[in-house]
């Protein structure tokens, strides 16, 4: 788990992240094919989470919570006529944010759950806590 205050080693290495996640979008004509497929944009109808808007903030290197808001589905990048990687984009953003300290707590709270209980939920009542369970 990242420390309040990210290492200088950790900075570097988000910042090069967010570098290559903003390349990934350097061919991106912004024509929104991509969105028509995707089930984030479906459901919150916002084009800032659509992966058209994931690119706009991944462009500017802009660090937002949007990028945890994506199934890793890979719908739009089966739309997309340039075969711009957004899934990759994507992780490398998460991960540059997590390096920074910016993180999703309550993925923080499943990952601790799993390292200590064995399951996301953090239940104790598990038979043999070394397995991974889940729903
Ligand atoms: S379909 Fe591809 S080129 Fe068009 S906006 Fe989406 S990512 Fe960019
Ligand atoms: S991979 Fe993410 S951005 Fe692309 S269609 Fe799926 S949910 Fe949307």
């Amino acid at each position: 788990m990242p420390s309040d205050k990210p290492s200088k080693a950790d900075r570097i290495a988000a910042a090069n992240l967010m570098e290559e996640a903003s390349e990934v979008f350097d061919n991106c004509i912004s024509c929104g094919m991509c969105k028509s497929l995707c089930p984030v944009f479906k459901i919150l109808k916002e084009e800032r989470v659509s992966p058209r808007g994931k690119g706009i903030v991944l462009s500017d290197k802009v660090m937002d919570k949007i990028l945890f808001e994506c199934t890793m589905c890979k719908a739009c990048e089966e739309k997309c006529p340039l075969n711009i990687k957004v899934c990759e984009a994507v992780m490398k953003g998460r991960e540059a944010m997590v390096l920074k300290g910016r993180g999703l707590k309550s993925n923080e709270e499943m990952i601790e759950n799993v390292r200590k209980c064995g399951n996301p939920f953090g239940d104790k009542d598990v038979k043999d806590p070394e397995k991974l369970y889940c729903c």
